[in-house]
C-alpha cells in the first residue's frame, strides 16, 4: 500500500524547522507589545458570507481559493483565507467601538487558499496579522507600517523595501476607473483572459495580475495617485512625511491595489532579497469601508498581514541565524533493572526541579549510553551503576570536559543547578 502524503500545498513543520518558528513568534508577540497591540485570536472558521462580504466576491481568494463547504447542519463555513475580515468580524460584534479606539490587535495562525503550490505559495500557510482600528489618522498607518519593518529588521532582514500606494476613496476612485477601463479598452486583445474579466468586474485588479504578457501593459497604465481627492491626497503625503522624517525608504507603485471600495487609502507591501518581487514578505492597507459592509458603523481600519513561511525561506535564503531551542542538559544512565528504577525517579525529580533530563530506553551498554548523550548534546551524564547504588551516589560526567565526580543523590540536584545555570 501506498504511504500517505500531507495534502498538496501543505506542510509539516519537522523538528529541525522549528527553531525558525519559535523565534519568529517570540519576536512577533515582543514587538506587538512594544508597539501596544493586544492579542486577539478568532475561530479558523468562519460564515463564508463574512469572507465573500469582507474579502469581496470578484478578487481571486473569493472566486478561487476558498476552501467553503456545508457542514453536517447545512451553514456554508470556509475556512479563513486571511485575518481581517473575522477582526472586523469580531470588533462589531464585542462592541469594541466603546474601547478607546483605535482598537489595535494582532493574531497569529493558518490560513487557506486553494492556490496552485510553488515556493513561498501553499494551500496552508500562516500568518502574523495586525490591525488597528476605529482611527484616519495617517500616524496610524505609519504605525502599522513601522511594526512589519521593525519586524523585519528584528530578524536581520537585508535588502528591505516597502512598496506604497494609495487607492483613494469611493469619491475620488470612480474618475481614474473610468480613465483605467478606457486605457484597457485600448488594449482588449493584448490581455490575458483573466484581465479581460477583470476588465468586466474589478477593473482596479488589473493592475495586480501577474501574467507576463500583461506586464508593458501595467507599466503603462495611468496611476491612481493622479486622481486622489484633496482628503485622500493629504492623508497620503502626511503618510510619507511621516516615513520620509524617520528616513524609511519606499518605492511609489501604481500597480499596488486592492480592488474593493471597502478598501481605501493606503496599499503597502514589503519585500525582502531573496524571496523574489512576486512575493512579498508582508501585504496591508486601510480598509475604510470594511465595517460597513458586515454590518456596522462607519468605522475606519488598518492592517498588515505577513506570510510566516516567507519570513522563513527569506531568513534561510539569507543565512539568518536563530538560537536554538531549550534541550534536556542531563542524561541518565543505569546498568540494570534495579539501578534503572532509580534512573526513572531521580530523571523525575530532576524535571520537578526545572533540570531537563533523558533516560536511556531498552538495555544498552554504559557505551552505547555514553554515545546517545553525546548525540543529545547534554551536558553531563548521571551514571548510575552497582557501586553508585550501593553508596547512595551519583557518578556525574561532565561531557565537554570528560572528568567524572561523585555526587550524594540528595545532593545531585543542587549540584546541577549550580552548573546549569
Ligand atoms: P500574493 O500577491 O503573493 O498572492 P496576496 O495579495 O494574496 O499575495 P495577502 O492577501 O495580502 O497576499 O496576504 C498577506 C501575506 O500573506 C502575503 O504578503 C504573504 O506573505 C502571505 N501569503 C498570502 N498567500 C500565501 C500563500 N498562499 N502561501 C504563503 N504565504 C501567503
Ligand atoms: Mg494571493
Amino acid at each position: 500500500m501506498a504511504l500517505y502524503s500531507a495534502p498538496r500545498g501543505t506542510q509539516d513543520i519537522l523538528p529541525e524547522d522549528q527553531p525558525y518558528w519559535r523565534h519568529i513568534l517570540e519576536r512577533a508577540h515582543y514587538i506587538a507589545q512594544l508597539y501596544g497591540y493586544q492579542q486577539l485570536d478568532t475561530p479558523i472558521f468562519e460564515d463564508t458570507a463574512i469572507f465573500e462580504h469582507g474579502i469581496g466576491e470578484t478578487t481571486d481568494i473569493v472566486e478561487k481559493e476558498m476552501y467553503s463547504f456545508l457542514d453536517k447542519g447545512g451553514d456554508s463555513i470556509t475556512l479563513r483565507p486571511e485575518f481581517t475580515a473575522g477582526v472586523v468580524r469580531a470588533y462589531l460584534e464585542h462592541g469594541m467601538h466603546v474601547r478607546p479606539q483605535p482598537v489595535k490587535v494582532y493574531s497569529l495562525g493558518p490560513c487557506f487558499r486553494y492556490e496552485r503550490p510553488q515556493a513561498g505559495r501553499y494551500r496552508q500557510h500562516h500568518q502574523f496579522n495586525v490591525e488597528a482600528i476605529g482611527e484616519q489618522d495617517p500616524a496610524v498607518d505609519l504605525e502599522v507600517m513601522s511594526v512589519a519593518w521593525y519586524l523585519y529588521e528584528d530578524l536581520g532582514f537585508k535588502g528591505l523595501s516597502f512598496q506604497l500606494n494609495s487607492i483613494g476613496c469611493p469619491r475620488c476612485r470612480p474618475n481614474f476607473l473610468t480613465v483605467l477601463v478606457e486605457y484597457y479598452q485600448g488594449h482588449a486583445d493584448d490581455i490575458c483572459d483573466d484581465c479581460r474579466r477583470r476588465l468586466e468586474r474589478n477593473p482596479l485588479r488589473l493592475l495586480d495580475c501577474k501574467t507576463e504578457s500583461c506586464q508593458p501593459i501595467i507599466d503603462a497604465a495611468p496611476s491612481m495617485r493622479e486622481y486622489l481627492c484633496d482628503e485622500c491626497a493629504e492623508h497620503f503625503q502626511t503618510l510619507l512625511g511621516y516615513l520620509d522624517s524617520l528616513g524609511r525608504p519606499y518605492t511609489l507603485s501604481h500597480r499596488l491595489v486592492r480592488g474593493l471600495d471597502y478598501y481605501t487609502k493606503t496599499v503597502f507591501e514589503v519585500w525582502a532579497e531573496g524571496i523574489g518581487a512576486q512575493n512579498a514578505v508582508c501585504g496591508g492597507g486601510r480598509y475604510d469601508g470594511l465595517a460597513e459592509v458586515l454590518g456596522g458603523p462607519p468605522t475606519p481600519g488598518v492592517g498588515f498581514a505577513s506570510g510566516l513561511e516567507r519570513i522563513v525561506l527569506t531568513m534561510k535564503h539569507q543565512g539568518v541565524q536563530v538560537p536554538a531551542l531549550p534541550a534536556p542538559q542531563v542524561l541518565i544512565a543505569s546498568l540494570d533493572e534495579q539501578t534503572k528504577l532509580m534512573g526513572v525517579k531521580l530523571a523525575s525529580n530532576l524535571r520537578v526541579a526545572g533540570i531537563g533530563a533523558l533516560i536511556s530506553f531498552g538495555d544498552r551498554s554504559l557505551k552505547a549510553q555514553l554515545r546517545q548523550a553525546d548525540r543529545e548534546g547534554v551536558a553531563f551524564t548521571l551514571i548510575i551503576g552497582e557501586r553508585e547504588a550501593e553508596a547512595g551516589q551519583v557518578t556525574v560526567r561532565d561531557m565537554a570536559r570528560g572528568e567524572q565526580h561523585l555526587v550524594a543523590l540528595e545532593d545531585v540536584i543542587s549540584w546541577l543547578s549550580q552548573r546549569l545555570m
